[in-house]
């Protein structure tokens, strides 16, 4: 079935501007792109814009923990540590697999209402989120959870274990799914599992997806715990040797460190929102992003963004997340010209995508997938609009309430409140009934 979005404004972060016109969707890819002065081919489903709907790439929320909705309110305002271990971990321990299949539906219906079609989860039960996304339609990069336990010496390796079986059975299917290797952090992974881990992804080619930095503390812990500094954990461990990594958060990572991090299997996930809310800091992203302008050099430290869990942030809003980037960083550095609308839209999609393994997602190009969001441009804070200044009304005048569609490999899996592959009331009473049971 062919979807033809006629006379819409075309916008995606490696533009310089929005252009007008139509694009064709057909067996899940973009078909064709025509000016707006072309007449448009005939499809069995046209979403006619008048040239007051915009069309941008599916938004990549690249690191969450998508069933942490079912612990969403719960500590907050407290301190990291002490938030996951008295709070969090407590409850997470009562979760079952049923809990985490609903958790992450529930997750989903938000994500997609807010245009969101692909999320990169670290969780554990991952069979279950993997039917959830698959079932639904929804693209999503699956790592289980793994953290060691001194008392149970055994743990690491079986959840490595239980990551690769998943990795066999869900990597690649359809081109839905991508698994990834998911040590939880340096302080809750001992060095030689973590030498074990990044050893099986070179061995499979897989990529890993690591909490690395997010707190000071981190760091103190390196030096004094592990004797490492930043770098050589990151050398030592084999981390930038496995063929892809994604660094989530990275707050504390020095940016002199570019040269390192500018190699192209590394991408840092920047995720404002939770590291202002648990007062963990503020990434340099500027630098990161900075060092490709400075020195003229083709190294890029690639930077994609995130939500992180729904406990943590407490949105899984990535208009949140642009928004955030592009003006945290602008007051940070007491400079209106950092991290632009087109920056922060590109982190937001293209950049994920390609974190992850999913080639050809996160632009609007002929051949790509068709991973689309259709907004609503027919609104007050949208009047002014137009090609040359979309990004910057879509970055900071937008949000999420604009999304009208949201289409993964050309297939509706929201439109205008409703979820064609989803069973919106079951979803929303399984996750309360999981809700009151985890935190009875
Ligand atoms: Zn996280």
């Amino acid at each position: 079935m062919a979807t033809l979005f006629k006379d819409v404004l075309i916008l995606d972060g490696a533009m310089e501007k929005a252009v007008r016109g139509h694009i064709l969707v057909s067996k899940g890819r973009i078909a064709s792109i025509l000016d707006a002065d072309q007449t448009p081919p005939t499809a069995d489903k046209i979403v006619s814009g008048h040239g007051r709907m915009a069309v941008i790439p599916g938004f990549v929320n690249a690191h969450t923990h998508a069933a942490m909705t079912l612990v969403r309110g719960l500590g907050e305002e407290a301190p990291l540590m002490e938030w996951l271990q008295k709070k969090v971990w407590p409850v997470e321990a009562r979760l079952t697999a049923d809990h985490i299949y609903w958790g992450t539906l529930s997750a989903m219906l938000e994500m997609l209402a807010g245009g969101t079609t692909c999320f990169a989860d670290m969780y554990f039960e991952m069979e279950r989120v993997a039917e959830a996304a698959f079932s639904a339609g929804m693209r999503a990069a699956l790592c289980r959870g793994i953290t060691a336990d001194p008392n149970d010496p055994g743990k690491a390796g079986r959840s490595l274990q239980n990551n690769l079986e998943l990795a066999e059975r869900w990597h690649g299917r359809e081109g839905l799914i991508t698994v990834q290797l998911g040590p939880h952090a340096p302080y809750t992974v001992p060095l030689n599992d973590m030498k074990k881990i990044t050893e099986a992804a070179i061995d499979r080619g897989l990529g890993i997806h690591f909490h690395f930095l997010e707190t000071e503390w981190e760091l103190s812990y390196l030096r004094d715990e592990l004797k490492a500094t930043p770098e050589s954990y990151l050398k030592d461990t084999g981390l930038i040797n496995v063929p892809y990594a994604v660094l989530a958060h990275a707050v504390w990572l020095d940016p002199r460190l570019a040269d390192t991090m500018s190699l192209s299997n590394i991408t840092l996930v920047h995720n404002p929102c939770s590291n202002l809310k648990l007062g963990s800091g503020v990434m340099p992203l500027n630098d990161w992003l900075e060092r490709d302008a400075a020195d003229g050099s083709a190294s890029v430290v690639r930077v994609a963004l995130g939500t992180d869990g729904a406990s943590s942030n407490n949105r899984l809003d990535m208009w949140e997340e642009m928004r955030t980037a592009a003006l945290l960083h602008k007051g940070v550095n007491r400079d209106p010209l950092r991290v632009t609308a087109l920056e922060a839209l590109r982190m937001a999609t293209y950049e994920g995508a390609r974190a992850f393994g999913f080639a050809q997602k996160g632009m609007i190009r002929e051949g790509w997938m068709a991973d689309l969001v259709l907004v609503d441009l027919d609104q007050p804070h949208y009047i002014g609009a137009d090609e040359e200044n979309l990004a910057a009304y879509i970055v900071y005048a937008g949000s999420s309430a604009d999304v009208r569609g949201t289409m993964v490999n050309g297939k509706w899996l929201y439109r205008r409140g409703d979820y064609p592959t989803l069973d919106r009331e079951e979803i929303l009473q399984k996750a309360r009934e999981a809700r009151a049971a985890i935190t009875k």
